[in-house]
């Protein structure tokens, strides 16, 4: 072992920081880190008792090191797993408008609680609070940090200590742990639950309305569908019964959107203005579902009961920084265009992208993905179905086209699919499909440049998925 070390004695730490690529990395990435990295190097240089290195060659392989750890967690994935709006993907991507006015809102002051008019403190509210009234003919509008927090806060605020009914068909879970019974339960709202699972009549609400009753509550089960026997009380119904009895409906729309996704041949959503119309005195949705913006829970209705949430001390907890309200002031702005919508906005763009074009992508890209992965995997073009994520729509899927990637010849079997799988997500920029029938499925309904494919896949090595 000593006679291995003499012959291979790396050089010194100094020695490495004296070298010019030891002082370039220094320049670019700070002392301690370099020194760290560079003690590293040598540490698994002598366990080895190679040959000896020499300075500028740790260097490189210190600075290696250095890249791979500073590689950002945050950084871009090629989302192809044909899911639009993939929660664990980080939902809707923002349309340029919108990135430029959060890049805006980073870099320089903003009057964002200044009225610039007086000179005096604003309201970082009513920017906006007068977008949302207008784009949907609510009386007034608030914001919060996601829609769980809006759920939350109009139940704290207006079912505090008193009862909240809500039918036991639309006690959901959202994933990521938000569920309905455990959200009232926090808010200090009591739930009384009212019907069965699949069938809620007038006369079970109607039944449960007491002098504790402080609200309705109606969510829109939005990542569920319940088929056969099956009944619901539709919105404007209850809006009939509570306001019989002097109580709010509040109806929680998850993905709420504020236009008809039918016009793109999407199927239909309940859109805010219309569950408003049907009587409901306050709705919440999300931000950064069919919306497409970034995250954010809207409050929509009647100006008291607003008046009340503004009021709520929970509030201040849960407010909007101000460079998600660029990017939701300019999100908003593009609706005042319904008719550009697709051009500008990327979650409805992939929505509404017609089947035809994904497929002449598909065999554009499958002659060069065969070359890449022959003779272990065959690429072929396939008819699949994307869907549109984060609960909308659940039951709707849209024609869409991609490749198949299966294993050929020696490298046969699941497992074999499941290695390349985990090679593609090692990438620089990792690759995300879903693997369903023994087959890695690539649904290029959101891969808006086969350029960021070929480019992402340059850095693919056989032994990845030979290992
Ligand atoms: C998604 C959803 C929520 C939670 O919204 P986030 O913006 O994810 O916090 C609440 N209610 C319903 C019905 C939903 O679909």
């Amino acid at each position: 072992m000593s006679d291995r070390k003499a012959q291979g004695r790396p050089p010194s730490v100094d020695q490495v920081l004296r070298s010019e690529a030891g002082a370039a990395l220094r320049a670019r990435h700070g002392h301690a880190p370099t020194v760290e990295a560079i003690r590293a190097v040598l540490a698994e240089l002598r366990a080895d008792g190679g040959p000896a290195a020499l300075p500028d060659a740790v260097a490189l392989s210190a600075g290696r090191r250095l890249d791979a750890a500073g590689r950002s967690r945050l950084s871009p994935v090629l989302n192809l797993t044909g899911t639009v709006l993939h929660t664990n993907l980080g939902r809707a991507l923002l349309a340029e408008e919108a990135i430029e006015a959060a890049t805006t809102a980073m870099r320089a002051a903003l009057a964002l609680e200044f009225d610039l008019g007086s000179g005096r403190r604003g309201q970082r509210d009513s920017i906006l609070r007068d977008l949302l009234v207008d784009l949907t003919g609510a009386e007034d509008a608030t914001v919060v940090n996601n829609n769980a927090a809006a759920v939350l806060l109009v139940l704290n605020t207006l079912g505090l200590g008193r009862e909240a009914i809500i039918s036991r068909g639309e006690l959901i879970e959202i994933g990521g742990s938000f569920r309905m019974p455990d959200i009232m339960a926090r808010a200090g709202t009591r739930m009384i639950e009212v019907g069965t699972t699949n069938r809620t009549h007038p006369r079970d609400y109607q039944g449960a309305i007491g002098p504790e009753t402080a609200l309705i509550l109606k969510v829109h089960t939005s990542n569920f569908r319940v088929e056969g026997f099956h009944k619901e009380v539709p919105a404007a119904d209850l809006a009939a019964i509570a306001h019989e009895a002097g109580l709010p409906l509040v109806n929680d729309l998850g993905s709420g959107t504020l236009v008809d996704l039918a016009q793109w041949g999407l199927g239909h959503e309940p859109t805010v203005a219309g569950a408003l119309a049907e009587g409901a005195d306050l709705v919440t949705f999300s931000g950064d579902k069919l919306l497409g913006g970034p995250q954010a829970g809207f409050i929509l209705g009647r100006a008291e009961l607003i008046a009340r949430i503004n009021h709520n001390p929970m509030k201040r907890a849960m407010r909007l920084d101000k460079i998600r309200m660029a990017a939701l002031e300019a999100t908003l702005r593009l609706y005042r265009a319904p008719d550009l919508l697709v051009e500008r906005l990327p979650t409805l763009r992939h929505l509404a992208r017609p089947k035809a074009e994904i497929a002449a992508l598909a065999r554009q890209l499958q002659p060069e993905l065969a070359r890449l992965l022959a003779p272990d995997f065959s690429a072929e073009v396939i008819d699949c179905d994307s869907q549109v994520g984060s609960g909308a729509l659940p039951t709707r899927t849209t024609p869409s086209s991609g490749l198949a990637l299966r294993a050929a010849g020696a490298a046969a079997g699941g497992s074999a699919v499941i290695r390349l799988s985990a090679a593609l997500r090692a990438l620089p920029v990792p690759v995300i499909g879903r693997i369903a029938q023994d087959a890695l499925i690539l649904d290029l309904r959101c891969l808006d440049d086969p350029d960021a494919l070929r480019s992402a896949l340059s850095a693919l090595e056989p032994d990845q998925w030979r290992r």
